[in-house]
């Protein structure tokens, strides 16, 4: 059988660069804190946690003094910087520049916005990043998950969208589409899926087609990871996701002659490797 990794796979350059701010960090100081998972990645935060990573929720947050905090890629509400501020925390800011610039153009729009202008997001309710984009303009964005939840806008008022970095492109441009049917006003449309996650789309479905069995590798709580991972067995309906090596099933082998292996922008290259090196231990 042969093993094919996706070309396109691994850590994209915003959570890398997190990463290795994170291991710089804890090389010199021996610890650190950062805020939320760095990584939606289970093995890659717990590898973390043995350099030495002290994880915090929001809560926790709040009552830390005069320490250092890491601020991880997909970048933070405004109440969070304030926060830090008051408890004299030195931040270390990983927030992803493309993130970072998502977040300026999001409260640009809705400085310059048209009378009862409305702000939507196509992005994840409670994700770490539609969370800070949306606390650029007082949490005042309308956030969507998909097409059923367009009633949330109204179409009489003006609209301007953006969307998540980590969403599907094509599921973006669908809604785009809707929404452009419905608006009584022009829309004013941003094209802000990250193009570490948009030019994917097309080659992993040619990828998924091209091998008889997909193993997809991603942490259950990465949203890209579940989008490029619908892609695959979209395309392939011989697709299994798996979160670590252990979940590898030596039957899922039978009668295949090639295996591609892919994952989320939250997993390491390493992990693909480790999985790789597990298939070929059960055949060669
Ligand atoms: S997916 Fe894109 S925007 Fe999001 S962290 Fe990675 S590089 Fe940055």
């Amino acid at each position: 059988m042969q093993i094919n990794i996706d070309k396109n796979a691994g850590f994209c350059f915003g959570v890398e660069e997190a990463i290795s701010i994170a291991e710089n960090k804890l090389n010199n100081a021996g610890s650190l804190i950062c805020l939320g998972d760095i990584v939606h990645n289970d093995e890659e935060v717990s590898r973390l946690k043995q350099k030495g990573i002290e994880f915090v929720n929001n809560n926790l947050f709040k009552k830390i003094k005069n320490k250092t905090v890491l601020f991880r890629a997909h970048g933070e509400h405004p109440e969070t910087y304030k926060i830090a501020k008051q408890n004299n925390i030195k931040i270390i800011d990983a927030t992803c520049p493309i993130v970072l610039n998502l977040q300026k153009k999001i409260k640009k729009a809705y400085e310059n916005g048209r009378e009862g202008e409305q702000i939507v997001i196509y992005g994840k309710s409670g994700h770490a990043e539609a969370i800070g984009l949306s606390g650029q303009i007082n949490d005042n964005a309308i956030i969507i998950q998909g097409i059923s939840e367009l009633n949330k806008i109204d179409f009489a008022k003006p609209i301007t969208i953006f969307s998540q970095t980590t969403m599907s492109n094509r599921k973006y441009l669908q809604i785009v589409d809707k929404i452009s049917e419905k608006a009584k006003y022009e829309i004013r449309f941003n094209k802000t899926v990250c193009g570490q996650v948009s030019y994917r789309d097309n080659d992993l479905e040619k990828f998924a087609k091209e091998n008889d069995i997909i193993i997809f590798v991603s942490g259950t709580k990465s949203s890209n990871g579940k989008m490029l991972y619908e892609i695959c067995k979209k395309h392939n309906p011989n697709t299994y996701f798996i979160s670590s090596v252990n979940q590898v099933d030596k039957q899922w082998f039978n009668n295949v002659n090639t295996c591609g292996i892919s994952g989320a922008t939250s997993t390491p290259i390493s992990q693909i490797e480790a999985v790789k090196k597990q298939i070929e231990n059960y055949f060669y």
